[in-house]
């Protein structure tokens, strides 16, 4: 059978933090404020993962009060994820992802982001889609108060009996 997930997050951008979005660390006058490395790219999409395995949530498998997790490489939870779908003896067909931030610039940085993910999911890396958008300059991310993103994630799973 082939299940979807759905992933969002969203992180505040503060000074004096780095910006890590999908793996890379991108040059920015502000960064992410999180128990993490807060790489809402990569949370969104460890959150779509585990929707479509029916699993509970990022939160779930690394508590932010945990300090083993602070200032983790969100790669980490992701590479969790797919220890999940295989523990399921499952295959990630794809996923596709959306980031919303008005600033900084994030196209030239999607390849890399790309190939981070792949990497940490264990996929080629043509089964990974990552999309930028702005805001608009509306509400909280037109401001450049946050950046979010959005996740949908294909997971092929063996049929299970009707019990
Ligand atoms: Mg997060």
């Amino acid at each position: 059978m082939n299940n979807v997930g759905i992933g969002y997050d969203v992180h505040q951008l503060v000074e004096g933090r780095k910006l890590v979005l999908g793996g890379v660390e991108i040059p920015h006058s502000k960064g992410l404020d999180g128990h993490s490395d807060a790489d809402a790219l990569m949370h969104a999409i460890c959150d779509a993962v585990l929707g479509a395995l029916g699993e509970s949530d990022i939160g779930h498998f690394f508590p932010n009060t945990d300090p083993r997790w602070s200032g983790a490489p969100s790669r980490v939870f992701l590479q969790e994820a797919a220890r999940q779908v295989v523990f399921r003896e499952g295959r990630i067909v794809n996923i596709d992802a959306t980031l919303i931030a008005q600033q900084p610039k994030i196209a030239p940085y999607i390849q890399a982001m790309k190939v981070n993910i792949a990497s940490a999911l264990g996929l080629n890396v043509n089964r990974v889609g990552i999309k930028a958008t702005t805001n608009e300059h509306m509400g909280f991310i037109g401001r450049e108060e946050g950046i979010a993103a959005m996740a949908v994630a294909s997971v092929e799973l063996p049929e299970l009996a009707t019990v």
